[in-house]
Formats: structure tokens, sequence, C-alpha cells
């Protein structure tokens, strides 16, 4: 809950002001993943959060490398939008209550809804999924890897063993200040562990409303390095950050109570949440090219990496594209969810999140069977049993899950062709200009990018 988000406009001014803002910064998360902000002092305040800040039609198409595609739903440099800050969701950058953030909204000059506004795509579908009678929630994962040393000889920062105490201790400045600072930020961490890679950490973060969850989730990232910068750390949210080493994932729980009824139903999922998790595995490949969308998504979607990597979904199964979690036995069944898990840092939180509901409604909305779990490790059946179980790997290239994007009715509708167009367009700019490295050189392209 942000300190302002009951109050009125001149309010939420006056209450950041009086809060100690001296910075206001404002961001979106544009087609590359990419978090591109602008600053305002606060003197400018108050006529930033009426006018908003300018904001040029190109950063819809603009690249991982920085370079600028072209999409027939832009119309190249000419033109100008309204980056409005959202001050209900504004929330300090830590304890010192110095630097404040908030998401944007994107609007015309006439502040009318502009159809590339990432944030507006989530909030429909979050509509939609309301009039609908679901209450939905999503919960991030965030795993980043953290070096020291120098950007161009970086150094990973622990060195292991996986999981283990000795990283926590090894970063313990690092981590109690990152934890109070998520708790500053009013987004306070559900865990904070080492994983399983060297330098390797993961935040979850509480179950939220749809635009909630995927502001915080920008608001976390911002968190996580601005306390690193603090201690000489250095940190990546790239998919990969290491060549050969496992990826960082952004594993989204989803869940949703239709008309009050949870999502879990004992031990495994209610009638309706069988049918949403249907409706995600049946646009699973399309949503990979949502998710995972880099030039190294595809090297870190492998089997063994719990990331994800085949098509099905199964209990407690972490290398489904879809693990379902019925929780504990004295939490169940309000924390049972639907971990998915093919995501990764490169996607646009927005978009990821909007392209899930849109599925998972039109599974609900279609009735959708959902098939039988899948309770082992699929990669330990032959391929003649997992064709018979409905089974198969998910896209194995950046391309594969593009077209498949290309061909979701269900997600393009979603989001609409002036996003999924220049999505299209940036992250095709991005294979042809990086995806023909090896995978040391696109680690090192898009290392310090996320
Ligand atoms: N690092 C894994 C990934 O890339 C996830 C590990 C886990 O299950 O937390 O998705
Ligand atoms: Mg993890």
């Amino acid at each position: 809950m942000s300190i302002t988000d009951s109050l009125q406009p001149a309010d939420q001014v006056n209450a950041l002001l009086d809060g100690g803002l001296r910075m206001l910064i404002t961001s979106i998360v544009d087609n590359a993943g990419i978090t591109r902000a602008k600053s305002v002092p606060a003197q400018r305040l108050r006529i930033a959060a009426r006018d908003g800040v300018g904001l040029s039609p190109v950063f819809a198409i603009m690249c991982t490398d920085d370079g600028v595609t072209s999409s027939p739903a832009v119309n190249g440099p000419v033109g100008d939008n309204r980056l409005i800050p959202d001050l209900a969701a504004a929330a300090p950058l830590g304890p010192d209550h110095t630097v404040f953030w908030a998401p944007a909204d994107q609007l015309s000059q006439d502040h009318e809804p502009i159809d590339i506004c990432q944030r507006a795509a989530l909030r429909r579908q979050a509509e939609r999924a309301v009039a609908a009678g679901l209450d939905v929630k999503l919960g991030f994962e965030l795993e980043f890897t953290v070096f020291t040393g120098d950007p161009g000889d970086p150094q990973v920062a622990t060195l292991g063993p996986a999981y283990g105490v000795l990283a926590t201790l090894k970063l313990e400045d690092f981590a109690v200040e990152l934890l109070e600072a998520l708790d500053a930020a009013g987004v306070p961490a559900e865990q904070l562990h080492p994983e399983y890679a060297q330098g390797q950490f993961e935040v979850a973060l509480p179950p939220a409303s749809p635009v909630t969850a995927a502001d915080q989730s920008q608001l976390a990232r911002l968190v996580v390095h601005r306390v690193a910068r603090r201690h000489d750390l250095l940190v990546s949210f790239a998919p990969i950050t290491v060549a050969g080493s496992v990826g960082n994932g952004a594993h989204i729980h989803f869940s949703a109570t239709l008309n009050g009824v949870p999502f879990g139903d004992g031990g495994g999922p209610s009638e309706h949440a069988r049918h949403l998790i249907a409706g995600v595995l049946a646009e699973v490949d399309g949503l990979t090219g949502v998710l995972a969308p880099s030039v190294v998504s595809a090297d870190r979607r492998v089997p063994g990496n719990w990331a994800g990597a085949f098509a099905c979904w199964g209990p407690e199964n972490r290398e489904a594209a879809l693990r379902y979690v019925p929780g504990s036995i004295t939490s169940r069944p309000d924390s049972a969810n639907c971990e998915i898990k093919i995501g990764d840092p490169s996607g646009n939180a927005y978009l990821s999140a909007a392209a899930v509901i849109a599925s998972a409604l039109t599974g609900l909305e279609r009735k959708t069977v959902l098939p039988a779990g899948v309770d082992h490790d699929p990669a330990t059946y032959s391929d003649s049993e997992r064709e018979r179980m409905g089974v198969r790997r998910l896209p194995r290239t950046l391309e594969d899950a593009l077209v498949a994007l290309e061909g979701s009715t269900v997600i393009r509708g979603a989001l609409g062709e002036a996003i999924v167009d220049p999505f299209l367009a940036v992250r095709r700019h991005d294979a042809e200009a990086l995806g023909a490295l090896s995978l040391e050189d696109r680690v090192r392209a898009l290392r310090w990018r996320y």
C-alpha cells in the first residue's frame, strides 16, 4: 500500500513533498523489457502530476541495443505523448525517503488513452477478469545475479554452495538493507534466498492485484539495483548472466477466486481454476513469446534448469511450464496457485500479466478441459511416452516463440495490434542484431540492460 493511494491528486503531491521527496523517477517498461525513465525535481512535482512529461512514441520501437526499429503502429520520431505518473502508486526507493518512484501511464497530448500503453493493456485485462467475477492475484518471483568488480570484467559475488547460507552471510549487509528498502517501498519481500547459481538470489513478492503486482515487480527491481549500488555491487536481471550457468526466471504465481470460490480445492485446482490453467496451457507457446522474449531466453529454457521447459502442467512439478502449488496444510486453499515458470526478466511484466490473464479468461469462457497433470520430470519419459501424454518442449528458439505469439488470436486480441506489432518488430530486431552471436557475446550484450 502506497502512502498516497487513497488521497486526492493535490493531497498526493503534498504527502510526497511532506514525506521528503527530492526527486521523482517515473518510468515505463518498454517492449524490449527495459525500464525507461524521466525524473522531475520536487518543485516540478505538482506540474508533472497534472501535465505529465513528454514521451516520444518511438519508445515503443526502441530495442534492447537502443536501436530504433519500425512498425506501422508508430510514426517514427514524429509525435509526442504524455507520461503521467500514477501518484497513487508512488513509493520511496528506500528508508531515506528522498528519491521516490511512480509508474507512468502513457496518454495522448489530450490526456486520452493510447493503445501503445502497456500498463493500460494490463488494466483492460484486469477489468475483464473482474467483470467475469474473478479476483486475480499475481505474485512475482524475481531472480537476479549479484556481481563485484568492473562491469567489463564482472565477478560473481558469491561462490555457492547452491541455496547455501554462506552466500547469504557473504552479502549479509546488502541483504538486510535490501529487505528494509523493499519494506520502506511498500513491497515487503516474502523471502530472499540464494539461488542455484553462483551470485544468484531471488526475492519473492507478495501476491497483489494485477496492475499493482506488475508495478511492484518494476519497483522491486529498481530497489534491488539501488541498494546494490550502495554496496558497490552490480546486479543483473538478464535471463542469463553467465554463459553456462542456470538463468534468472521471473515466475508468476497466478491465482483467482471466482465469486469467492477459492482457486484450490483440497489437494488440486477447483473447477474454475482447472479452466483457467487449461486456458494458459492452450496458449503456452505464444505466451513464451511474450514472457521470455530475449535472445538468450531459449538458452535458459532447457530441461533440468527448473525453468519449466515442457508444455504441460503438474502438481509441484518444477520442470512443467505450469506448476500447480496446492499450499501447505495450514494455508490451504487460500494459498493455492499456479506458478507460471516460463517467464524471465527480459519480458515486460505488464504485457506478461495481461497475456496470462487473457489466456486464462479464454479458458474459463470456453470451458477448456485441463489434461491430466504430469507428476514426473517430463525429461524422464521417452519421446513416444511424451507424445502419448501430449507433452512437448516449449519453443526452442526465439523466432519459434515469436511465430507462436504472432499466431495467437487470444494474445494478439488482448494486447492489441498497436502493442504486438511493435513488440514483434523490437524482438526481431534483437534477433537479427544479436541472434547469430555466441552465447557468451549475447550474454555480454544483455547483461547490463536489465
Ligand atoms: N532459475 C530457474 C529459472 O530460470 C528457477 C529456479 C526455481 O525454481 O526457483 O527459472
Ligand atoms: Mg527461484
